[in-house]
């Protein structure tokens, strides 16, 4: 698999930079894919070539932040002092903060970083015969991870709801005053940030599964629109794409350390109970099994099943049941205010799990 890393470099390319930004510029302008059409701007052919390669493409119509790509073949890497030098601009990039790769990709160097993409030898996915359960269909987090054999819970993400919140305000005015331009942008912004919080929660879940010795589950997503679990309360946290997005950045961050990733069917993942798997009485975020009498906040109680669905439900120790009531934390970067118990207001039962 192939991962990229971004580096610091102190190089000033400032003349180099502007030339492959007019070579981009040209590409667009003219759709040429031969260096030598470009060969009065003077950036060298391996260079020009691939930008060339990525401006021409049909649907690119303005060049900002145009990189140095440099192809694989034209980097030569020592593997003694662990640095990759790249003749045709006269640098050399230190690699000592990488893990052990098999060949760079490529490299695309802008005014301050080098993101250098390396190829990576796949550990084998070990099959996994316990998993950590995530649901995501909550207003208040992103995911909400339960570890069905310890009881411990992790919630993630909680910015999420206040920047969707900001954002959809700030859009509504936007849309009223008609400013299309900066609606556009506003939109594209707060993508990023979602991107970013993506990025935090899917490194969050691998770390948690390395330290478990899991695999990760989810719901699958099918039909998001349809579903009405998720009809209501879902678009104010997160949509279908984020939390596709969130899949999609943990699949692959756990490719590379081994870790299974799973997806359940979501029926009944909302409405069971997690501890004894009879249909229990939903209300928003509360859940009460009417058979054991159990009660839980409802994402946590889905998080348990699709962790663990009951059938195959190993006895708890009340230990860590008891645990499970206090190990409540946002520990994800970046996030606040996390209720002080979520559970306030709720019965809460603390017997282990007998039926
Ligand atoms: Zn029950």
């Amino acid at each position: 698999m192939i991962l990229t890393y971004n580096l610091k470099h102190d190089s000033d390319l400032g003349a180099e930079l502007k030339k492959a930004r007019q070579v981009a510029n040209f590409a667009i302008r003219t759709k040429s894919n031969t260096s030598k059409d470009v060969r009065h701007i003077g950036l060298k052919s391996a260079m020009a070539n691939q930008i060339l390669r990525k401006y021409r493409r049909k649907g690119i119509k303005k060049a900002t932040h145009v990189k140095l790509t440099i192809p694989g073949q034209s980097i030569s890497y020592h593997h003694a002092t662990k640095t990759a030098k790249i003749p045709c601009l006269g640098l050399t990039i230190s690699c000592t903060h990488l893990p052990d790769f098999e060949k760079i990709k490529q490299i695309e160097i802008g005014k301050e970083f080098a993101h250098v993409s390396v190829e990576i030898a796949e550990p084998a996915t070990t099959p996994a015969t316990r998993f950590i359960g995530v649901d995501c269909n909550t207003t208040g987090h992103c995911a909400v991870v339960a570890i069905p054999h310890t009881g411990k819970i992790h919630k993630l993400g909680k910015m999420a709801i206040h920047t969707h919140k900001k954002y959809r305000d700030i859009r509504a005015k936007l849309q009223k005053q008609g400013r299309y331009q900066l609606l556009r942008q506003i939109k594209h912004l707060e993508k990023n940030i979602m991107r970013n919080l993506n990025h935090k929660i899917s490194k969050k879940l691998v770390e948690i599964a390395v330290s478990e010795k899991c695999g990760i589950r989810f719901e699958k997503l099918t039909n998001i629109r349809q579903n009405k679990k998720h009809h209501k309360n879902f678009r104010y946290s997160l949509n279908s794409w984020s939390y596709y997005q969130l899949q999609k950045f943990t699949e692959y961050k756990a490719r590379s350390r081994g870790i299974e990733v799973a997806y359940i069917a979501p029926a009944y993942t909302s409405q069971s109970c997690s501890r004894c798997g009879s249909l229990g009485d939903r209300q928003n975020k509360k859940f009460q099994c009417v058979r054991c009498g159990h009660a839980d906040h409802a994402d946590v109680n889905a998080a348990f099943n699709i962790g663990n669905p009951v059938s195959h439900c190993a006895f708890v120790p009340l230990a860590h049941i008891m645990d499970r009531l206090h190990e409540q934390s946002d520990s994800c970067k970046g996030s606040t205010d996390t209720p002080q118990n979520s559970n306030a207001g709720m019965p809460v039962t603390v017997e282990p799990r007998t039926l």
